[in-house]
């Protein structure tokens, strides 16, 4: 169970295998109900740092942390999650070779690995083990979050990055790529009801923005850039908003984040047109979702796969060149006394 957790954390926290290693006996913090991990810098010896964690990953740790105090282990051990398992150890926590070796073991014992695609007789391509080592799971961590579109200074945090350049590798998307990509999902662009839209590849890069749950093409709006919404990005419910599937997890996500608004704001006892409008915009991106994600499911798997595989693209290349934009109202800073 000790490895299994460790390979858990590996693969859910991105954090080096050192740090793994190293994590604190009482590594969980959980704070208005966002538990986070509790784990030290060794490189920039920063320590203390915070990691946003699932709950199915606390659950590892809890259920590892409630065994451990089962096993027979050097008492001067207890500082560590993972601790030496013998006092012979140079450490007082888990080596971080032992890591490497025990799961160069499990990979080369299975049976069989799969990469993606098939050979010339249609028989699954075998997947290079060599790949598979402690450190991989650090970068394979960074790509998910790029590639699910974070900011690219969100996930310089997650990765506790000294530069932003470093954290733009997991970026990169080419002109060429990001080209075919769009021109793949302009075909699959919706109106606000989610009623097919489509437009040219061209019409589709020059006349819309991306605004942060779709694409606009209300044309001040587009000269500025996305940021000068003329209705304070309600675009649930406005006739230039124009998403394609490569929104489809940041309209789940608002749609989340309105119906904790409105849980708040009935809390609050506010008004009902404050419930009401919440509601209407829940209805109405719930409505887009569920007739993009027919559409989609109604394609055969490998027009799916290509939209996937572009949507994935866009976001990537989004994340990295703007941060969200958020309705917010701005004001004038205020004057200094003369
Ligand atoms: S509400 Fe959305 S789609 Fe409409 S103008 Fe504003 S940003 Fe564009």
């Amino acid at each position: 169970m000790l490895y299994q957790t460790v390979y858990i954390l590996l693969r859910d926290t991105g954090r080096r295998p050192l740090e793994i290693a190293a994590l604190p006996h009482h590594c969980l913090e959980t704070t208005h109900g966002q538990t986070s991990l509790i784990w030290n810098n060794h490189k920039r010896h920063r320590h203390r740092q915070r990691l946003p964690i699932t709950e199915s990953t606390a659950q590892a740790i809890r259920t590892w942390q409630a065994r451990r105090p089962h096993l027979q282990l050097p008492a001067t051990n207890d500082a560590y999650l993972f601790p030496a398992l013998s006092s012979y150890s140079s450490a007082s926590h888990l080596n971080a070779n032992y890591i490497s070796e025990t799961l160069r073991a499990w990979v080369d014992s299975l049976p069989a690995l799969h990469a993606e695609g098939v050979d010339a007789h249609g028989r699954p391509l075998p997947f290079d083990r060599t790949l598979i080592y402690p450190y991989a799971f650090r970068h394979s961590y960074a790509q998910r979050h790029a590639d699910a579109g974070t900011p690219v200074d969100v996930l310089r945090e997650l990765m506790d990055h000294r530069s932003i350049a470093m954290t733009q590798r997991y970026y990169q998307v080419s002109l060429k790529r990001k080209r075919a990509a769009v021109a793949t999902l302009s075909t699959h662009v919706v109106d606000r009801l989610g009623q097919p839209a489509p437009s040219t590849t061209t019409s589709y890069e020059l006349r819309s923005v991306a605004v942060p749950y779709g694409g606009c093409t209300e044309p001040s709006n587009v000269k500025a850039g996305g940021a000068s919404c003329p209705i304070r990005f309600q675009c649930a419910g406005c006739g230039f908003y124009r998403p394609d599937p490569s929104y489809l997890p940041a309209i789940e996500q608002h749609i989340n984040e309105l119906r904790a608004d409105r849980e708040t704001a009935q809390a609050m006892n506010a008004a009902t047109f404050v419930i009401t409008a919440l509601s209407d915009q829940i209805t109405a991106f719930e409505q887009t979702v569920t007739r993009m994600k027919t559409r989609l499911a109604a394609m055969p798997a490998h027009e799916r796969q290509e939209i996937e595989h572009a949507s994935t693209l866009l976001r990537r290349a989004r994340a990295a060149s703007h941060h969200t934009l958020l309705p917010l109202t701005t004001t004038d800073p205020p004057q200094s006394p003369s």
